[in-house]
């Protein structure tokens, strides 16, 4: 039992993972090797202080070496879902089980609008985690949205179950190459079906006849990953102490809302943990009463 998980790599989890660790919290950390794509990706930052007009693989490598030299440790893992104990959390990752007496949401946000029909199947067709629910469409048709290079294996998984897959990755340079699985152009234009998925519909108008669909995103909802949480719109509803709604639980970055931008991801996450730590002591002081 961790004080704290952190989950994801992007500045606002980096920022929190220094913050606990000069405070000597024990957390776990959660996320990716690369941090965030979304720091990879940027082109030039010329808004963050102290890093003058640093590429985002710069900033990158200089937040790697920073936790590196703090002995901070990243624990590779993509929560699928995670669970409310009514005192403490566990957050799931395929077969693996982490749990925290508090938990701290960094996730970022889903790139991309989700697609009409998703949330209505949710559950009931649409998925989001191949390991979760992979086996539920052994021999079956399936259609993938797949927004990552970095989520292609569980792609690959998904082709290793279904007899067909049929997917949608839009973005450049897809590496899946198996006879079973049929490229598709962009994303599909809906999800279709009356009580659960029954069909995918492409952009070009056509509808193809699947029993589910995976979308395997970098990010997705926190309130599909999270039972209880309140949201607003996309984003989950914090206050300025960047608390939720649930006991322990606090959030940071880009999945609170606009703006989206590296130095309010930071600071968020610094004062989501001094939250976390004001929360630890008031718990530990009501036990020991
Ligand atoms: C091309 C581009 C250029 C940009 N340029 C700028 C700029 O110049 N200046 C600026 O201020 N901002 C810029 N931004 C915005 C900036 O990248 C974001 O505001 C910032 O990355 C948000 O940080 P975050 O930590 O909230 O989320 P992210 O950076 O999105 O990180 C979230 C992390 O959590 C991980 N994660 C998500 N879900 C899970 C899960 N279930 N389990 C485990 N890990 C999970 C993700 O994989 C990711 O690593 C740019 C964005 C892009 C895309």
């Amino acid at each position: 039992m961790h004080d704290l998980l952190i989950i994801g790599s992007g500045p606002a989890g980096v920022s929190a993972a220094l913050c606990a660790k000069a405070r000597d919290l024990d957390i776990l950390w959660l996320g990716n090797k690369d941090l965030s794509p979304k720091i990879g990706r940027a082109e030039r930052i010329m808004n963050y202080p102290g890093l003058p007009a640093v590429t985002g693989r710069e900033m990158r490598d200089v937040f790697l070496r920073q936790t590196a030299e703090a002995g901070i440790a990243l624990t590779e893992a993509r929560i699928d879902s995670i669970y409310d104990m009514g005192g403490y959390y566990v957050a799931c990752a395929n077969d693996r089980m982490f749990e925290g007496q508090a938990l701290l949401l960094a996730t970022g946000v889903a790139s991309g609008r989700e697609v009409p029909g998703e949330s209505r199947l949710l559950g009931r067709g649409v998925s989001y985690c191949a390991t979760c629910d992979g086996m539920l469409y052994q021999g079956k048709r399936i259609a993938v949205v797949l927004t990552s290079p970095q989520l292609e294996h569980e792609a690959e998984y998904l082709a290793e179950l279904a007899e067909e897959v049929l997917l949608f990755a839009p973005y450049k340079g897809c590496g899946i190459d198996l006879t079973n699985v049929t490229m598709m152009g962009g994303i599909p234009a809906a999800v279709e079906g009356e009580h659960r998925v029954e069909a995918v519909r492409s952009s070009n108008g056509t509808a193809h006849p699947v029993d589910g669909v995976f979308f395997l995103r970098d990010s997705v909802n926190p309130a599909a990953l999270l039972q209880g949480l309140e949201m607003d719109g996309p984003h989950i509803r914090v206050d300025r102490q960047q608390r939720t709604d649930l006991p322990g639980c606090f959030a940071a970055g880009d999945c609170t809302g606009r703006p989206y931008q590296y130095a309010k991801a930071v600071g968020e996450g610094n004062v989501a943990v001094h939250s976390a730590i004001d929360y630890l002591h008031e718990k530990k002081r009501a036990n020991t009463r």
